[in-house]
């Protein structure tokens, strides 16, 4: 039996972020309940002046282009009113099945991952065909869109569609019948489209994906080293799974909702999230955050809790306030109403 999960209490979160509070605020009972404790977190927590920034010296090589560290406070201090800590799993929560351990933003910085550079700077959208339809054309585009402001510093860009339909292994599922494409051979066929400027390839593909013969399904599958990943949107798609898919398109269908937009959107960070050394998260309600079925993904907001961002941050180094505002438009433009109205209440209180 795995080990039982146990939700962070608040200085174990405030460290994985690399801030401490100020002695005079330090708790200093042990014995305090967790409902005291989250308490006193929301008296305590709303103002940065309260708190210390930690490990600025894993700035040092790049001083010049880190943000000052009073802004940067600012944006890490957990505003519990936007910030919620990671609850109880249910039952069938990620959570429940794998009690992972967390990855601090210390630990990130130390842990070897692929690093943006002046060569490899390019995040590329790969579409990619089966038996299926095409991703639909609005969908790529917002996906590009979402991706540069959520990575605000790359550069993204949609490399042309590929049709592998009859060079990769697939299987008919074997409890719902539908087709599925084994994404493990998937990765070796984009090995080849891996370019000098890509920072990572990322495929994208309305067929569902399953790793090996024992597995039922898997929403997408990456190898780090090869900077290749393939995400399957399928099992987000209304009606999965009800009926094989057909050739051919009506013009309804190749529209995609506002609600496709947010779940590929959602998918496609979390897992380029991924490439850039970010492990999942279990500090807080976050983009990072693992889920294990589709009520629990959709659960999840279009961003990353303080610890998350804080590493990313430290990747590209981008204006905060900056990257929200794009987001802002972002979500308005395409009607993703919840998001739209936390950044607003984010960007008022960061300026
Ligand atoms: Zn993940
Ligand atoms: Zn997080």
């Amino acid at each position: 039996m795995p080990k039982h999960f146990k939700p962070p209490g608040e200085d174990e979160r405030l460290g994985a972020i690399g801030i401490r509070k100020k002695k005079h605020l330090s708790s200093t009972s042990a014995a305090s309940s967790e409902k005291v404790t989250r308490s006193k977190a929301r008296a305590a927590t709303i103002s940065s002046d309260d708190y210390i920034l930690e490990h600025s010296r894993l700035y040092m090589h790049r001083r010049s282009q880190a943000e000052p560290s009073a802004d940067l406070l600012k944006a890490l201090t957990p505003d519990p009113d936007l910030f919620l800590p990671m609850p109880k799993p249910h039952d069938m929560d990620w959570l429940a099945h794998h009690p992972e351990k967390g990855q601090t933003f210390e630990q990130f910085v130390a842990q070897p991952h692929n690093k943006p550079d002046a060569k490899r700077n390019v995040i590329h959208l790969l579409p990619l065909r089966f038996f299926e339809k095409s991703v639909p054309d609005d969908a790529l585009e917002a996906l590009k869109e979402y991706a540069s402001y959520f990575f605000l510093g790359m550069k993204v860009k949609i490399l042309k569609g590929k049709y592998f339909a009859k060079k990769v292994v697939h299987r008919k599922n074997p409890d719902t019948g539908h087709k599925q494409v084994n994404a493990e051979h998937i990765l070796l066929h984009m090995l080849g489209l891996v370019q000098e400027n890509s920072y990572c390839v990322a495929g994208i593909t309305l067929c569902d994906l399953y790793p090996r013969e024992e597995w039922n399904f898997v929403f997408g599958l990456a190898s780090l080293s090869s900077r290749c990943g393939v995400y399957s949107l399928a099992r987000y798609l209304p009606g999965f799974g009800e009926e094989e898919e057909e050739e051919g398109e009506t013009e309804e269908e190749s529209v995609a909702s506002a609600n496709l937009i947010r779940r590929a959107c959602l998918l496609m960070c979390h897992e380029i999230g991924h490439m850039f050394g970010l492990r999942h998260c279990i500090y807080f309600k976050c983009i990072m955050n693992g889920s294990n079925h589709l009520m629990e993904f959709d659960r999840k907001l279009l961003f990353l809790c303080p610890v998350c961002l804080r590493k990313l941050h430290h990747s590209l180094a981008f204006d905060i306030v900056e990257r929200y505002k794009n987001m802002l438009v972002f979500c308005e433009k395409y009607g993703i109403t919840d998001e739209a109205e936390w950044l607003r209440r984010r960007i008022s209180k960061l300026q």
